[in-house]
């Protein structure tokens, strides 16, 4: 569940709006509008996957 009462600007689409903060897996954070919030969480999931990936592919070799 999303809350989206931090004043600033949606990441994705750019435009001034309550927001949501959005975390990655490398400590950085981004933010989305309400409007954008279902592709911002699937955007931060592939990323955050991906970076798991990257990490687990390291531990191994
Ligand atoms: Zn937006």
């Amino acid at each position: 569940m999303y809350t989206f009462t931090i004043e600033g600007f949606c990441d994705w689409c750019q435009k001034p709006n309550y927001v949501t903060k959005h975390q990655y897996v490398d400590g950085k954070c981004h933010f989305s509008c309400e409007g954008c919030v279902n592709y911002a969480a699937m955007d931060v999931r592939q990323f955050n996957q991906a970076e798991l990936e990257y990490r687990d592919s390291l531990c191994k070799s």
